[in-house]
């Protein structure tokens, strides 16, 4: 199936039918790599993002001054954070899914929130239409495609 062609709506509809499909056969190992993401990310329950040095390492490579979605500098929006375009609650398997990461400031994070991607697009179009293309133009194609196959 080529998803490039797809409607925002029929999108939203299949990451919800995968995230659901998928959450009732969770394996150990998707829990394991849950596990994984928090210890990668924090230690010692830090909130701060990024604070061990492999996480800290990913999130200078993958990010520049300015957050993807506002644009504004990262150090007037409360810092960096790396969010989980499909969320980890929804779609627990992909918590460290790289593909599924990405570095945003804190007030974009927050106000995400649980939405997965699509869920997330639609909200930017009705909410800040003025962002809505720089926010389409990351969506996480490739990898609904790989979840679908
Ligand atoms: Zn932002």
């Amino acid at each position: 199936m080529n998803l490039e062609n797809k409607e925002l709506k029929e999108l939203f509809e299949l990451a919800n039918k995968i995230g659901n499909k998928r959450y009732h056969k969770l394996t150990h190992q998707d829990f394991e790599n849950y596990r994984k993401f928090d210890y990668w990310r924090y230690i010692n329950g830090d909130y701060e993002c990024g604070t061990t040095p492999e996480s800290k390492d990913w999130v200078r490579k993958n990010s520049d001054s300015y957050c993807p979605i506002c644009e504004d500098n990262y150090s007037e929006k409360g810092g960096k954070t790396i969010d989980h375009k499909l969320p980890r609650s929804q779609y627990p398997w992909l918590s460290m899914e790289f593909k599924n990461l990405w570095v945003i400031c804190q007030v974009c994070n927050q106000e995400k929130g649980e939405m997965h991607w699509y869920e997330y697009e639609h909200y930017i179009f009705v909410h800040h239409a003025n962002l809505y293309l720089a926010v389409k133009a990351v969506r996480p194609s490739q990898l609904l495609q790989s979840l679908n196959d």
